[in-house]
């Protein structure tokens, strides 16, 4: 049984993890980079191992380093977060040989949906409809016309190995076919070293519903129902939400057996996502599977109730799921909204700085997953989300009140960050009625600008107000030494064996 886990991430995934370790009695180790020395995934920790310098090729995606870090401290299994090496398969075989438990699917899997172009075919061959198109990659500009010419325009230019929305072009007219297929290849090549782009046709109002997946080593696979992720800008998701207000309950169970049969196709083990496109008549077809844990993954676990992380954990040390597809029920509803340190009214610059002040929302039906904390400085090497606030309720429009009053209590000074375009996003009359598509954040322009309303005003007279008493306290310390103790540094080292170790 699983001891001590290694995490291979930073940030609040890194955190969260750690938060069911401990749940589990199970201690942990956080690896990090020099600029992550006072992150809070490395202050929560039981151990953790510095790994190398602030860029992520140097750190975060040195699998060697961390595989000796999870050596030295002892640690008898790894778990990747999301980003960085979660979807790398060489990393799992690499762990796998060192006799680590790499906490994810098999590299087989791994291998298989990280492909989209392979993905493809084994979801044909599934029988799990996916959007039409080509299931090669394109050698030649005249296959690639003719190939359009009969899919119909619009079309999607898509790189096989894509991700975060890399290497994907729009087609909208015959004449930009050329110029989008080779922009494509080369920011595919840039991203990911594969310049393989295939075609799909373009799902016009397309929804972004996903399925979560649970399976484990001995062939039992179920689904934990679906996420609603159509908000996004520029392909990225911004708001996700569970159920999906579209949804059926007769399409739910098809979906749900189709994202089961997709993750059988690959004898799926592990928590992983099967991400599909949905037209307005809820006609579904197969995007991608990510396989592993998704940064949306706690709406999902406080309407189904179940902790992701917890059953990643069991199913790595060999134990057969504790429950059946008919246990599982979807109860109440879940908002997610990713709080980034950037500037919404200013293009959403990046924003890294230190944070003067941070008052994190609280209250009934209120998660907050985060890790920055009162004067730490935000890196600006890394992806600016510093967290997700997840709130629930028995309704929709009671999750919406819950969210917004969550957001109105969030107080952060010293950086700018995102929860003011949050906020316009819940007041959009399409967002409310629960009738949006990927289309949402570019149909409702209107909304979503910098407000000069009275709730905008009085949040801005909110921050200043804590930053003025952030001063005065600060003030008051240089002249009251006493009180430094109690406002000072509020984390405990929770009594962890720090591992004297530098690479
Ligand atoms: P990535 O792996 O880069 O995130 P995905 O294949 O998951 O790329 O697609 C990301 C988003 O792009 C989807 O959520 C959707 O909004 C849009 N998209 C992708 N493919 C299509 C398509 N065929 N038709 C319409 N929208 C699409």
């Amino acid at each position: 049984m699983i001891k001590k886990v290694l995490v291979a991430n930073r940030g609040e995934i890194a955190v969260r993890v750690m938060r069911s370790c401990r749940e589990l009695g199970i201690e942990s180790v956080a690896v990090y980079s020099e600029v992550d020395r006072k992150s809070m995934h490395v202050r929560y920790a039981d151990d953790a191992v510095c790994i190398g310098p602030a860029p992520s090729s140097e750190s975060y995606l040195r699998k060697d380093k961390i595989i000796e870090a999870a050596k030295l401290t002892g640690a008898d299994a790894i778990h990747p977060g999301y980003g960085f090496l979660s979807e790398n398969a060489d990393f799992a075989r690499m762990c796998e040989k060192e006799g680590i438990i790499f906490i994810g699917p098999s590299p087989y899997a791994i291998d298989t949906m990280g492909d989209k172009i392979t993905a493809r075919k084994t979801m044909i061959a599934a029988g799990v409809p996916v959007v039409p198109g080509t299931t090669e990659p394109i050698h030649d500009i005249k296959t690639a016309i003719d190939v359009i010419m009969k899919i119909g325009l619009p079309v999607m230019i898509k790189a096989s190995a894509g991700g975060g929305g890399k290497g994907m072009r729009l087609v909208k007219n015959e004449e930009d076919i050329i110029s989008a297929i080779s922009g494509a290849k080369s920011e595919a090549k840039a991203a990911f070293g594969d310049d393989a782009v295939y075609i799909e046709k373009y799902i016009s109002s397309p929804h972004h519903i996903e399925f979560q997946i649970l399976g484990d080593k001995h062939g039992n696979i179920v689904h934990l129902f679906e996420r609603e992720c159509s908000v996004q800008r520029r392909h990225q998701k911004v708001v996700e939400e569970t159920p999906s207000p579209i949804m059926t309950q007769e399409v739910r169970m098809k979906m749900g057996a189709d994202a089961v049969a997709a993750a059988r196709a690959v004898n799926y083990y592990g928590a992983g996502t099967i991400e599909f496109i949905v037209d307005d008549n809820l006609n579904y077809y197969f995007l991608e599977m990510n396989t592993r844990l998704q940064v949306e993954h706690p709406i999902t676990e406080r309407v189904v109730g179940v902790d992701l992380v917890k059953q990643q954990i069991n199913v790595a040390n060999g134990l057969p799921l504790a429950f059946k597809q008919e246990d599982l029920k979807q109860t109440g509803h879940a908002i997610e909204m990713r709080i980034y340190a950037e500037d919404p009214d200013n293009n959403f610059m990046p924003s890294p700085g230190v944070i003067k002040h941070i008052r994190e929302p609280l209250g009934l039906g209120v998660r907050h997953d985060g890790y920055v904390y009162k004067g730490y400085e935000i890196p600006m090497y890394y992806d600016p989300m510093i967290s997700k606030l997840i709130v629930w309720a028995e309704t929709r429009d009671e999750a919406i009140a819950r969210m917004k009053r969550a957001l109105f209590a969030y107080k952060i000074t010293g950086i700018k960050t995102s929860i003011p375009y949050l906020h316009r996003i819940l007041e959009v009359p399409d967002f409310i009625k629960g009738r949006y598509n990927t289309h949402f954040i570019e149909e409702n322009q209107q909304y979503l600008k910098k407000q000069n309303t009275s709730t905008e005003r009085s949040i801005d007279m909110a921050a200043i107000a804590a930053f003025v008493d952030y001063i005065t306290k600060l003030e008051s310390l240089q002249t009251e030494p006493n009180t430094k103790q109690q406002l000072g540094n509020n984390w405990k080292d929770f009594g962890r064996k720090r591992s004297a170790l530098r690479f």
